[in-house]
C-alpha cells in the first residue's frame, strides 16, 4: 500500500519498497527527489518543480478533458497524441478534406482552429487543507463544504487573465489542494499523420505490445495581447512558453531511467476485495457484452458509408478502448490473482491494527463496514450499469431526457439551439437506423441481465415484440426532426412533451429514481466515507513510506526505466522497429495498410537523420506507472530531455488502475526517432523540425 504527504505539512520519509509504482505529486518532499536521485537522474527536484520560478513541469499542458502534452518550441507548439486529437479532426475533416485519411500538415497561416478545444498550463499549486478542514468543515453540509470550495476557488480565478482554480481532494478527502491554470482556448492543428499511422494496428493493437503506432499529433497554443489566453482571432499570436523540452535523438537501451509527467484521471488502489471481485464476476461481464453488440453494430454500420465512417472512427475506437481495457482487467485480475492480493494487503491491516489497540477501536471494523455496503450496492450494479452504456449511448432517449427536463415558463435557448445543432448531426439516415437498432439491443439485454423488480411497465408490454415497439416508437417521435422540435418548443409545447419518447423517458427516470437513486447515491457515499477513514487509518499506521495519493486528474510524476518482460511464457522485447512494423504490414491485415509513400520510404531507407541500427525505432516499453489520463504524456530521459510520448499500457498493465505489478505492467511511448523521421520524412514539415530543438 501506498500514501504520501500525511498531512501535508508534515514532513514525509520515502522509502523505496515498491520500486517504479506510483503517480506523486509535484510537490512531495526533497527526500522524494533524493531518493530518485539514487536512480540515477541528472535533475535536482527544482528543475522538474519549482513554485514560482520555472522547471520542467511548466513544459507539461493538460490537452482538452482527458490528455497531456508537451510544449516543444518557443512558437507555443505542443506535442500529444494522435488519439487525443481524433475527435478534434473529426470535427473539422469533410468528404473534400478528409483529413483522416490524409493527415494534416498546414503552413503557420492555415493551422486549423479547433473550436472547443482548450489547454491548461498549471500555474501555482497549494495546499489548502488547513483552510477547508477547520472544525466547522466536520459539521458543514455537502452544500456547504461545496459553497466553501467554490469561494475559495474564486479567489483564485481571473477571467481576465485566463486563471481558473479547481480544489480537488487527495487521499480520499483527508486533504484537500487547490490547483490554478491558465487556460488556453485558442488552440489550433498543425500536423497528424494519416489514420492509417497514427493509429497504426486499430483497436487490434489497442492496449497490445509489440506496437508499431505513430501515436502522435501536433497543435499550436496562440495567445491575444501580452502572451495571454484570448478566445480565437485571427490576431492572435503563437504563445510564448515559459519553458521549452528538448528532444534527445540518442539511442535508448534496456535499463535506461526514465519519467513522465501527465495528467492521470484516476486509480483506486484501496478498491476493497469485495468491490473488485464485483467487478470481475457481475459489472464488467455484463459490461462487456453490451459493448461488444454496440461495437458490432456500430462497424456494420461504418463499413457502409465512408461518411458515417469518418464521422463514428472515434466513438468507435473509444468503446472499443474501454471494453478491451475491462477485459485485459479480468484476465488480469485472475492471473496475478488481483482479489487474493488484495485481501492479503486487507488481512496485514487488520493485523497491524491488532497491534495497536488505540487504533483498532477507532478502525477496527472498516473493512467489515465496507465489505457489507458493497454487498448492498451490489444489487444496483447491473442497472446502473445498463443506465451508463445502454440508455446513456440511445441517442432519441438522450434527446428525450434532455427535453423532459426543459421548463416551459425558463427556456434557456442558448441551450437548446446547441442541443438542436448537436441533434441535427445526428439525424442522417444512417444515424436513425443505427439508434433503432441499438434501442432494440439495450432493452434485449436489460430483460436479459436486470433483474425483475428494475421492469418497467413498457418494457414488460413489448418484452416478445421490442422491434415492433421500436419501430413505432421511432415513427411517432418528433425528436429525430430538429425543425419540428424548434416548432414544437415554439408553439406546442405540452404536445412535445407528450412525445413517445419523453413519456418512456419518464417512465425509465421515474423507476430508477425510485429504485436506484433512492439507495446507489447514499451507499456510494458511506463508501466514500469509509474509504476515507480507511486511507487515514493506512496512512497513521503504515506511516507515509510508499505512500502516494490516487490520481485525480492532477499532474504526476511517475518514473521507471526501460524494460521487456515476460508473460505467457513468450519473451518481450523492450522496443519495436519499423522491421517489425512491416511484418504486420506484410501479413495483409487491413488494419495494418499504410500509405504507399511510407512503403518507399521503407524499401529506399530513406531514414535521414532518424536511425539507429540502420532502422527506426518505433515504440518502447518501461515500467513507468501510467492510467488514462496519461496520453500523450511526454517521457523523458535522465537529463529531462523527450524520449518520447506515452500512449498506452501493455493488456497485462490494464489493471494497474487497481494494482501495479511491476513485473509485467508496462507504459508504451512512440519513440521520438519515429515521430521525427515521419514529420521530416513522410510529411516533409520542414518547418516543424527547424522549430524544435534537437539534440543528437
Ligand atoms: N489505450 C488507451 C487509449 O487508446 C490509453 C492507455 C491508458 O489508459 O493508459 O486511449
Amino acid at each position: 500500500m501506498k500514501c504520501l504527504f500525511l498531512g501535508v505539512l508534515l514532513s514525509f520519509n520515502v522509502f523505496f519498497l515498491f520500486a517504479e509504482e506510483g503517480l506523486w505529486p509535484l510537490h512531495v518532499d526533497s527526500t522524494f527527489w533524493k531518493s530518485i536521485q539514487v536512480q540515477g537522474i541528472k535533475l535536482d527536484q527544482k528543475d522538474i518543480f519549482q513554485e514560482g520560478g520555472t522547471s520542467l513541469e511548466d513544459a507539461v499542458i493538460r490537452f482538452g478533458n482527458g490528455c497531456s502534452g508537451i510544449l516543444v518550441s518557443e512558437n507555443g507548439l505542443v506535442m500529444t497524441n494522435y488519439h487525443c486529437a481524433l475527435r478534434y479532426m473529426e470535427r473539422i475533416a469533410t468528404e473534400e478534406c478528409d483529413y483522416l485519411s490524409n493527415g494534416f500538415w498546414a503552413e503557420r497561416e492555415k493551422e486549423m482552429p479547433i473550436a472547443g478545444l482548450s489547454v491548461r498550463l498549471l500555474s501555482q499549486t497549494l495546499d489548502v487543507t488547513d483552510l477547508l478542514c477547520k472544525e466547522a468543515w466536520k459539521t458543514m453540509s455537502d452544500k456547504e463544504r461545496k459553497q466553501k470550495i467554490q469561494e475559495i476557488e474564486r479567489q483564485y480565478t481571473e477571467e481576465a487573465m485566463g486563471y481558473e482554480a479547481r480544489i480537488v481532494p487527495v487521499y480520499s478527502g483527508n486533504q484537500y489542494y487547490l490547483y490554478q491554470y491558465q487556460v488556453f482556448k485558442d488552440i489550433r492543428l498543425v500536423g497528424a499523420p494519416p489514420l492509417s499511422l497514427g493509429k497504426f494496428g486499430k483497436d487490434v493493437d489497442n492496449w497490445m505490445w509489440p506496437r508499431h503506432t505513430a501515436d502522435f499529433a501536433l497543435f499550436r497554443i496562440y495567445a491575444g495581447h501580452g502572451n495571454s489566453p484570448a478566445s480565437y482571432s485571427p490576431e492572435n499570436v503563437p504563445y510564448q512558453p515559459k519553458k521549452v523540452v528538448p528532444i534527445s535523438l540518442e539511442a535508448l537501451k534496456e535499463g535506461d531511467f526514465t519519467f513522465v509527467l501527465g495528467y492521470p484521471g484516476s486509480t483506486d488502489q484501496y478498491k476493497h476485495s469485495e468491490v473488485l471481485s464485483n467487478l470481475v464476476q457481475v459489472s464488467y461481464p455484463v459490461q462487456i457484452d453490451l459493448m461488444n453488440k454496440y461495437l458490432d453494430l456500430l462497424g456494420s454500420y461504418m463499413k457502409r458509408d465512408e461518411l458515417f465512417e469518418m464521422r463514428n472512427t472515434a466513438q468507435y475506437g473509444s468503446v472499443s478502448n474501454v471494453m478491451k481495457r475491462y477485459q485485459g482487467f479480468i484476465e488480469g485480475m485472475n492471473r496475478c490473482q488481483g482479489i487474493a492480493r488484495r485481501k492479503t494487503e486487507e488481512n496485514d491491516f487488520v493485523k497491524r491494527l491488532e497491534s495497536n489497540p488505540s487504533l483498532g477501536v477507532r478502525y477496527g471494523t472498516l473493512l467489515e463496514e465496507m465489505k457489507l455496503v458493497e454487498q448492498e450496492k451490489v444489487a444496483y450494479a447491473i442497472p446502473y450499469s445498463l443506465y451508463l452504456n445502454g440508455w446513456g449511448m440511445v441517442a432519441l432517449l438522450q434527446k428525450a431526457l434532455f427535453v423532459s427536463e426543459l421548463d416551459k415558463d425558463h427556456l434557456n435557448w442558448q441551450k437548446i439551439n446547441r442541443f438542436l445543432r448537436e441533434a441535427q448531426k445526428g439525424n442522417d439516415s444512417l444515424s436513425l437506423s443505427m439508434d433503432r437498432e441499438w434501442f432494440v439491443e439495450v432493452m434485449r439485454s436489460y430483460l436479459k441481465n436486470v433483474p425483475k423488480d428494475f421492469h418497467f411497465s413498457s418494457l414488460t408490454k413489448n418484452a416478445s415484440s421490442l422491434d415492433e415497439w421500436a419501430d413505432s416508437i421511432y415513427e411517432q417521435s418528433a425528436l429525430s426532426d430538429t425543425l419540428k422540435v424548434r416548432s414544437l418548443l415554439e408553439n406546442n409545447f405540452d404536445q412535445l412533451k407528450k412525445d413517445p419518447a419523453v413519456s418512456l423517458i419518464n417512465e425509465i427516470t421515474s423507476l430508477y429514481v425510485e429504485k436506484v437513486w433512492c439507495c446507489l447515491p447514499l451507499l456510494s457515499q458511506r463508501l466514500d466515507s469509509l474509504k476515507k477513514e480507511y486511507v487515514a487509518a493506512r496512512m497513521e499506521l503504515f506511516g507515509t513510506e510508499n505512500c502516494w495519493p490516487d490520481a485525480n486528474g492532477t499532474m504526476r510524476f511517475s518514473y521507471g526505466s526501460i524494460k521487456g518482460y515476460q508473460s505467457e511464457n513468450v519473451t518481450h522485447s523492450y522496443y519495436t522497429t519499423l522491421d517489425g512494423m512491416f511484418q504486420k504490414v506484410r501479413s495483409g491485415n487491413e488494419v495494418y495498410a499504410i500509405p504507399s509513400l511510407f512503403h518507399e520510404l521503407y524499401e529506399k531507407k530513406d531514414f535521414g537523420d532518424y536511425a539507429v541500427n540502420g532502422t527506426i525505432p518505433t515504440c518502447f516499453i518501461a515500467t513507468n506507472h501510467t492510467v488514462g489520463g496519461n496520453s500523450g504524456s511526454p517521457v523523458f530521459n535522465v537529463s529531462g530531455e523527450l524520449i518520447g510520448l506515452n500512449f498506452d499500457r501493455n493488456w497485462e498493465g490494464t489493471i494497474s488502475d487497481v494494482i501495479y505489478d511491476e513485473s509485467v505492467c508496462r507504459n508504451i511511448t512512440v519513440d521520438m526517432h519515429y515521430v521525427l523521421f515521419i514529420i521530416d520524412k513522410y510529411a516533409k514539415a520542414h518547418s516543424i523540425i527547424k522549430e524544435l530543438v534537437i539534440r543528437k
